[in-house]
């Protein structure tokens, strides 16, 4: 079946109580037993809630894995794979992350004896030089965060199976509409649905995939006994943003394109961080990996000022000045100062991350209002 078909029906089965098209919105805790552990499957809503369920298998078919497992956020996820390690592991990540995950990874976890490597992951061979007999897990995110940066999952996969490592990649900047890392080898794929899945800015809510029934039993033996779980709710609005993921998806690509070459030209703007660029670093990875390029992008302005930037940031009309990215409407917003506030200057500085970047998150609106919002803002 074609994807764009499964984003539509993957996990919707009729309610089976009432033939509901839409899986119910199940708010309850508890179900009830016909007799001591006789029941439909379900016992205490923690564990597993029909609409939680739902999604669950909705997310794994459009990932191409086996089991999917939802959390509260896209950072409850990447906490229950971390809780797999046990103190004294390591970890090798991508230097260009998601700052939340990088607070949660340094701030959280290395307290408990985790020791995280961070490195450029953009060329993979670089990631054998870290591995020793501690290494457990790999961690990428593609395209980064907010530099645009690509990871080759296939060869980084290779040096994982080679070396019996876990691989986790975060596909929430691509969607599983751009990109399916398990079938390019990844052991889990992380979303923060938060973001592309939900596409409405409505709700919060994590997820993970995988292929392999032991990993996912530890999976869910980390899900049930931490609790960090969604609410049926949540689950719901997730459903129905997946079922328009494709067509949401089509519009950022073709609105990214036009909004990133249009930076391009534009005489005021220094560089433009976006993959889909013949002469992006990575872009022929990106092709390989990748069906289209996303409306994710990142530009400087010639004036390198964090005042010329924050004039930009103040001025836009129709992008809004906010944290987050992938909803219907475009965002605009500060690295520096929001997102990845959470990490080090001299840290961020040394990625490329400098206090005049700003990143855009293209909405699905007419490019050209667009493009003329951002014509009045960078002047
Ligand atoms: C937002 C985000 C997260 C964290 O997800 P939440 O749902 O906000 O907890 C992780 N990774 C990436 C790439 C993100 O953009």
């Amino acid at each position: 079946m074609k994807q764009e078909t499964l984003f539509i029906h993957a996990g919707a089965e009729p309610d089976p109580a009432t033939g509901a098209i839409m899986t119910p919105i199940y708010q309850t805790s508890t179900f009830v037993q016909e007799s001591p552990g006789v029941h439909k499957g379900y016992e205490y809503a923690r564990t597993r809630n029909p609409t939680r369920t739902a999604l669950e298998t909705a997310l794994a078919t459009v990932e191409n894995g086996k089991y999917g497992l939802c959390f509260a956020s896209g950072s409850a996820a990447s906490d229950a794979v971390i809780k797999l390690l046990n103190p004294g592991d390591e970890v090798i990540a991508a230097n260009d992350m998601y700052g939340g995950t990088f607070r949660l990874f340094t701030k959280i976890f290395e307290k408990y004896g985790i020791k995280f490597h961070f490195i450029n992951m953009q060329n993979a061979n670089e990631v054998s030089k870290y591995i020793n007999q501690n290494t457990k897990l790999i961690w990428t995110e593609t395209p980064t965060n907010p530099m645009m940066n690509i990871t080759d999952i296939a060869a980084v996969a290779e040096i994982a199976i080679k070396n019996h490592l876990l691989l986790c990649v975060d596909n929430t900047f691509a969607s599983p509409y751009l990109q399916n890392p398990l079938d390019l080898g990844a052991n889990i794929v992380l979303h923060s649905a938060t973001k592309y899945i939900g596409g409405h800015s409505d709700s919060v809510l994590g997820a993970l995939i995988v292929k392999d029934e032991e990993l996912k039993n530890k999976l869910a033996f980390i899900q049930n006994s931490c609790g960090a779980i969604p609410g049926p709710q949540d689950c719901f609005l997730m459903l129905r943003g997946l079922k328009t993921l494709h067509v949401r998806m089509q519009r950022h690509c073709s609105n990214g394109e036009k909004i990133a070459h249009w930076l391009r030209n534009n005489p005021k703007v220094d560089k433009v961080y976006w993959a889909g660029f013949e002469d992006h670093p990575n872009h022929e990875i990106a092709k390989k990996q990748m069906r289209s390029y996303g409306g994710m992008m990142s530009f400087t302005l010639k004036d390198d000022s964090a005042e010329a930037a924050k004039n930009v940031l103040s001025s836009t009309k129709l992008f809004a000045l906010a944290e987050s990215l992938g909803g219907v409407e475009s965002l605009i917003g500060h690295p520096s100062s929001m997102t990845h506030a959470s990490i080090p200057r001299e840290e961020r500085i040394k990625n490329g991350l400098v206090d005049s970047l700003m990143r855009l998150s293209v909405g699905i609106e007419d490019a050209d209002d667009l493009i003329e919002d951002l014509d009045n803002a960078i002047g």
